[in-house]
């Protein structure tokens, strides 16, 4: 830090423009340039560079836990990012880990749901990527500080973000029901994880239920609550040991305090030491009307609050539900809730728009004004 010319001080946080974009081993020198160039001309001032995503790469030895292709990624895009003074953090899945070197190396680490069946045996929601790693675990946590060190230490990069830090969907988000062809109209067991033998018997140790026996889990109180809290915990730890190489520490999270808590078990105000947190509010997928982005957003400045937690929060819009002609109205829900900022996603998203980086560009202009 500090070497932006301190632009990623908290205190230039307040209308700060930002991106998530995927990175690829393989992507070439035009399209970082094409990409890195149109994000500084539209007033893009950070990028959250995707590095280790639901396929991630494999570079060399497979068997070794060192994820060479992710640090490949950023330090190819750091000169590009310097090229257009672009602030450039390091995107991971955190807690969704499908690298086989771990799944192989390590099957009892991973999540099991009430029904007893390790998210490593079924494809949850038909998903090859679904496959979490329990945050109870000392070495689940032990491992992720070893991924997060290894990019914290590349020079040149601002932070560190971790997405996909929180359960597998109880019940996933009201819009995409139907495309998902589920009915959940409360959790079901086969979607209700973490009841591995840890989780199990620390839950038991604490209050002397198996909590596997729970007739209504969801409606047990410090069932809920010890599964937010790990996760919670989980972040908080991994925050801290970002910013002990001098990294930013920052999340991506679901929409709304509460319906992150329901849907994927993220108390994310409560995630301490993570400097900024970045809501995703898709609001169509959740079948919100627009003006809930202000709402949401609301509801978790407030909730931070509340909880006495210090970190900033800046809303995340999804181009797809965002018009190019209604860029300016968006921005103000999410500032008028008080968001710091704005992030988009995504910058693959506006390129692929006919004129959005231009609508993006004016829109950016009269936000910063
Ligand atoms: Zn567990």
């Amino acid at each position: 830090m500090g070497c932006n010319g301190g632009k990623s001080e908290k205190s230039d946080l307040n209308k700060k423009v930002w991106a998530w974009m995927a990175g690829k081993t393989t992507t070439a020198d035009s399209d970082w340039e094409h990409m890195f160039s149109n994000a500084a001309q539209a007033g893009i001032d950070a990028i959250i560079l995707e590095c280790h995503g639901g396929y991630p790469e494999v570079l060399g030895d497979s068997l070794s836990f060192r994820d060479s292709a992710a640090i490949r990624i950023i330090k190819t895009a750091l000169p590009f990012a310097q090229k257009y003074n672009l602030e450039l953090h390091a995107w991971i899945w955190t807690t969704n880990r499908t690298e086989m070197s771990l799944r192989k190396a390590h099957p009892e680490w991973y999540q099991v749901n009430a029904q007893g069946e390790s998210c490593l045996d079924i494809k949850l929601y038909n998903r090859e990527h679904y496959r979490w790693i329990c945050p109870s675990r000392p070495e689940t946590l032990e491992y992720m500080k070893e991924r997060v060190s290894e990019l914290a230490d590349i020079d040149g990069l601002a932070g560190i973000h971790l997405d996909f830090i929180r359960y597998p969907d109880a019940i996933l988000p009201y819009g995409l029901h139907e495309s998902r062809g589920v009915v959940q109209d409360k959790v079901y067991p086969l979607w209700d994880f973490c009841y591995c033998e840890v989780c199990r018997e620390r839950f038991k140790a604490q209050t002397g239920t198996d909590p596997i026996e729970l007739e209504d889990p969801t409606s047990n109180d410090a069932w809920m609550r010890y599964r937010w809290d790990v996760l919670a915990s989980f972040a908080s730890e991994l925050s801290k040991e970002i910013k002990s190489h001098g990294k930013i520490a920052s999340a991506a999270v679901f929409a709304s305090p509460e319906e992150s808590r329901k849907l994927v078990r993220q108390d994310w105000v409560n995630f301490r030491n993570t400097d900024i947190l970045f809501p995703m509010i898709y609001h169509k997928f959740y079948s919100w009307e627009d003006s809930m982005v202000e709402t949401a957003t609301r509801q978790g400045v407030e909730e931070l609050k509340a909880a006495g937690n210090p970190a900033v929060l800046c809303s995340g819009l999804f181009v797809g539900h965002v018009p190019k002609e209604r860029i300016q109205e968006f921005f103000g829900y999410a500032v008028n809730g008080g968001s710091k900022g704005i992030c988009l996603f995504s910058l693959e998203g506006i390129n692929r728009t006919e004129g959005y980086w231009e609508a993006l560009g004016e829109a950016v202009k009269e936000f910063k004004r």
